[in-house]
């Protein structure tokens, strides 16, 4: 007899895009397995916005941080005030809304296991360094460098990198920061948290490299009179090259998918969103899956302006002002540049 534990799903990487999968397929009665190589949930870098239309109309209060109706948006050129009712973006501690989804997760019924990097992957089996275990379904949710990914062999072209500080106090405002010449089509941010803001920026890989964005942001950061020394620079990278979620018994979501956007590095959402609509598919595969598919429409318009400016300054700001310009007109909102719904 094999003492190998069989599972109905397998899902590898405890992010919000695994975690939604697990809590969902859990709580109609499937047996999920979800393995974590960390030891602690939610320890990702990132800046924690998470917009209203999207996500965090679905979280309690008492995990939202802090919320803004309000959204600075600056430009080379220009400057503007997106304003809404309902605050356009909230900002969370990843650790404990990725602690609370893990609870549902469990609660659900699904097993969570920590501490466990997935070392290989075959047609039925996964190993860890001390486990293998058997499945029926496989769900990558292994974020930017998904092996889930690599497994099936889809390849990743298109990456995004992100940097960021933790900085101390209290900021007022969320602000946004087009700066081309800095960022090409990417931009820097202050998402203020309680005590402290995450300061950072983001530019797509092949426009900027990740030590030149680093130093751009330093150059910007002093700019604006923001003291980052003796602090540490957090950096990673975001998928944006989609190509698909359904691959036979496997399934990619979130960052492993490359569902984030191009644009901005939204990736909470989609991976929350993705979750979902691979739990209800490994149940129902007629599953109509209209949301998911709104969203990898926007990502696509987001990579196709992003392709356009490519590393060119000038045409970055060209589109980038006409952007703000429509913004500041109501001509698009926020929204448009957000995957929300
Ligand atoms: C600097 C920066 C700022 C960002 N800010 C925002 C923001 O403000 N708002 C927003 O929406 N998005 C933001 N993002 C993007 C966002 O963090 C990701 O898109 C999102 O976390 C993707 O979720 P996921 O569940 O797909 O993957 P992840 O959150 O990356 O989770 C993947 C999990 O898989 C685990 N894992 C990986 N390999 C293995 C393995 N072999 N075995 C076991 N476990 C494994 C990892 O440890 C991790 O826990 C930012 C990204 C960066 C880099």
């Amino acid at each position: 007899m094999s003492n190998k534990k069989h599972f109905h799903t397998i899902i590898i990487g405890a992010g919000p895009g695994g975690l939604s999968c697990a809590a969902h397929l859990a709580r109609i009665g499937k047996d999920v397995l979800v393995l974590e190589r960390n030891k602690t949930i939610g320890s990702k870098v990132c800046a924690g916005g998470v917009t209203w239309s999207g996500l965090a109309r679905h979280l309690p209060d008492e995990l939202i941080q802090r919320q803004f109706n309000k959204q600075y948006v600056h430009s080379t050129w220009q400057k503007t005030i997106v304003q809404a009712t309902d605050p356009i973006i909230s900002t969370i501690n990843r650790e404990t809304v990725g602690s609370w989804m893990a609870q549902n997760a469990t609660h659900s019924g699904a097993t969570l296991l920590t501490n466990q990097l997935v070392v290989k992957i075959t047609e039925n089996e996964v190993h860890t360094k001390s486990a293998c275990f058997t499945y029926d379904f496989l769900v990558g949710a292994d974020g930017s460098n998904s092996m889930v990914r690599r497994f099936i062999n889809v390849p990743t072209h298109l990456i995004g990198a992100g940097v960021h500080y933790h900085i101390p106090g209290h900021f007022p405002k969320m602000i946004w920061h087009l700066e081309p010449a800095l960022f090409k089509s990417g931009y820097a941010w202050i998402f203020p948290h309680k005590d402290r803001a995450s300061v950072g920026a983001y530019a797509n890989r092949s426009d900027l490299s990740p030590k030149k964005l680093q130093q751009n942001l330093h150059h910007w950061m002093k700019k604006h009179g923001m003291n980052f020394k003796g602090l540490k620079a957090e950096a990673a990278t975001i998928n944006f090259d989609y190509q698909g979620w359904r691959f036979g018994n496997t399934f990619l979501v979130g960052d492993a998918a490359g569902l984030a956007s191009g644009l901005t590095g939204e990736g909470i959402y989609p991976a929350v969103l993705s979750g979902e609509t691979v739990a209800q598919t490994i149940v129902d595969p007629t599953y109509k899956c209209g949301k998911l598919n709104r969203l990898i429409k926007k990502q696509r318009r987001h990579t196709q302006l992003l392709t356009f400016c490519g590393s060119r300054t000038l045409v970055a700001t060209a589109v980038l002002e006409a952007l703000v310009t429509a913004l500041k007109l109501k001509i698009i909102s926020f929204n448009s540049l957000e995957m929300g719904e």
